[in-house]
């Protein structure tokens, strides 16, 4: 197992001070637009703060009407260059509890998040001893945050989720224990369609070619090859010399399909389309990687995100 020094990759950790003095200055003014934090504090119920669209709907399927949940990035958004929101400040500022991935995934926000440490309970679902990180293939020595792909891990997730809204309200834990035990039959049943699913691919057509490097949980977890032309974080810039290894490897290998992403910017996407007209392989469809859908998407939750991808990358290297 990797032993990750978590706060190393914190590269934006000298701009914080500066940040939150003007975020913190700024929560109290100025028009807010999420309409959820606006609204006055409901002190009859917990808050519950999630950073990205993943864990509010875990945390929504756990908590049901027992506590209140709100979600700070809005589907479609991404978690790598998420700019921090005045209106950020002040949701943070009403949690009982914050819900976050970490292993820096959630950048600038991550941040924002550790200031407001000693003021709420704070979790990060994927820094947990049950999860083995992933070392990032483009940035030697930094853990890879897309843990949630390997539904096993996004379990631990939910078990983490249950204990925290149990511990942060007493009184309903019962109700948070009950809901989270029929949430993780529900991953349990995932995972095993997954696993059945891709079990369907001859074995030397399971290759996948992404934007993003956001799915090395899912190739290790599910036995499928996977390959993206930029590292971890969207953050980088494409290298033409990446390109061209991965247009042969795409010929070499004789690829099927590559996949675009709906949280990656179109220049990416364009070099995915490019990639597969030099090499005549096939789009073989988007996929959801560090966002949801919204509501009249076909990945609206997160069990909707794994069954959705999961069906389009069968389809196309089958
Ligand atoms: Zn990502």
């Amino acid at each position: 197992m990797l032993n990750f020094d978590y706060s190393k990759y914190g590269r934006r950790m000298v701009v914080a001070g500066g940040l939150f003095a003007a975020l913190w200055a700024a929560a109290g003014c100025g028009p807010a637009d999420n309409p959820d934090s606006t609204q006055p504090a409901d002190k009859t119920r917990v808050t519950v703060v999630c950073t990205t669209t993943m864990i509010a709907d875990l945390a929504r399927q756990i908590a049901g009407d027992n506590a209140e949940v709100l979600g700070i990035m809005r589907p479609g958004e991404d978690p790598h260059i998420y700019e921090v929101r005045p209106r950020d400040a002040q949701t943070i500022n009403r949690a009982d509890l914050v819900l976050a991935n970490g292993l820096h995934l959630e950048a600038t926000l991550g941040e924002v998040i550790e200031h407001h440490k000693g003021k709420a309970r704070v979790v990060y679902l994927a820094q947990d001893e049950r999860i083995t990180p992933l070392e990032s293939q483009a940035t030697k020595g930094a853990p890879d945050p897309h843990c949630w792909f390997n539904v096993q891990y996004f379990r631990v997730y939910a078990q983490r989720t249950t204990d925290a809204l149990a511990q942060t309200d007493p009184a309903h834990a019962e109700a948070y224990r009950t809901r989270g035990r029929a949430y993780m039959d529900q991953l349990d049943a995932l995972d095993t369609w997954v696993r059945e699913q891709l079990a369907t691919v001859p074995r030397d057509r399971r290759v996948m070619v992404t934007s993003h490097d956001a799915f090395h949980y899912f190739g290790k977890a599910y036995d499928i090859d996977v390959y993206a032309i930029i590292g971890i974080s969207t953050e980088q810039q494409p290298r033409p010399r990446d390109v061209e290894t991965l247009t042969a490897l795409v010929k070499d290998r004789n690829v099927r399909a590559l996949f675009i992403e709906t949280s990656v910017s179109k220049t990416l996407n364009d070099l995915v389309r490019r990639i597969a007209d030099q090499s005549g392989a096939k789009i073989g469809g988007t996929l959801y990687s560090d966002s949801l859908g919204d509501a009249g998407s076909p990945a609206p939750t997160y069990l909707d995100m794994l069954r959705h991808n999961t069906t389009t990358i069968v389809d196309a290297l089958r």
